[in-house]
């Protein structure tokens, strides 16, 4: 995809090849006065364009989904980042349904029996009134992640729930994200040192031997099913 959009009234070519801080720039330029929110799950690559953003020291909400699963250095993470940039608005939209009341109604560990409604009452569900409030959603998305996010778009149209969709980091790869985080002293999660690439709910996250916090793999989410994905970046590109 390649854009000639300037907010500035000269002729500027968007693209691929655009300097990931300039590109951030133009969104915030260009979406200004768009509804534009950034979710995030606190995953390094999360951090690491939270962080980006907040370096052009515009308000940006960044919105989460409280899974009310969280492992507890995630919520410290949260902490830290909230004192780490004061000008961004972090804002918890996460589902008001209990443990115990989806056990009454789902009945107990849905997580075991049945992830994917388990994941659609948590994650996929309540992200549905964020995003009918959002023109534009900025994601910490990366082709390399996984094999359903290889076509990933810098920009794209989110058919699921018909915003559009910007991701900023499609081309970074890892080891560029750690790289980037440790050189600029990013907030990250310290699970990533204990053997934990990415990070979700305590029920469906384990370690992974042997990979190191610059390396990704998402062998331990879901482990030992088929499920690869939460749903909530399930809509195809155009
Ligand atoms: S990741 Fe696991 S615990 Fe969390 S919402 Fe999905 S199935 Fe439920």
């Amino acid at each position: 995809m390649e854009l000639q959009i300037s907010p500035l009234g000269q002729s500027e070519v968007i693209n691929e090849e655009t300097p990931t801080d300039r590109f951030i720039a133009w969104t915030l330029e260009r979406f200004a006065s768009q509804r534009m929110i950034m979710t995030s799950s606190f995953g390094m690559e999360g951090c690491a364009l939270i962080d980006m953003y907040a370096r052009h020291g515009q308000p940006v909400t960044v919105v989460y989904l409280d899974t009310m699963f969280f492992f507890p250095e995630t919520y410290k993470l949260r902490d830290r980042l909230v004192q780490r940039y004061p000008h961004i608005e972090f804002v918890n939209r996460g589902t008001t349904l209990t443990p115990e009341e989806q056990a009454r109604l789902h009945g107990d560990e849905l997580w075991k029996h049945n992830p994917t409604l388990c994941c659609k009452l948590r994650k996929v569900d309540p992200m549905f009134p964020v995003m009918a409030e959002a023109d534009v959603w900025v994601t910490g998305l990366r082709r390399g992640q996984s094999s359903t996010r290889a076509n990933l778009r810098l920009i794209d149209w989110d058919w699921q729930y018909q915003v559009l969709k910007i991701s900023p980091l499609v081309k970074w790869d890892r080891k560029q994200i750690w790289e980037y985080v440790k050189q600029n002293d990013v907030p990250y999660n310290e699970l990533h040192e204990r053997g934990y690439p990415t990070v979700g709910c305590t029920h469906c996250t384990t370690p992974v031997e042997g990979v190191a916090p610059g390396e990704y793999s998402r062998a331990g989410r879901w482990a030992g099913t088929e499920k690869t994905e939460c749903g909530l970046h399930g809509g195809a590109g155009i």
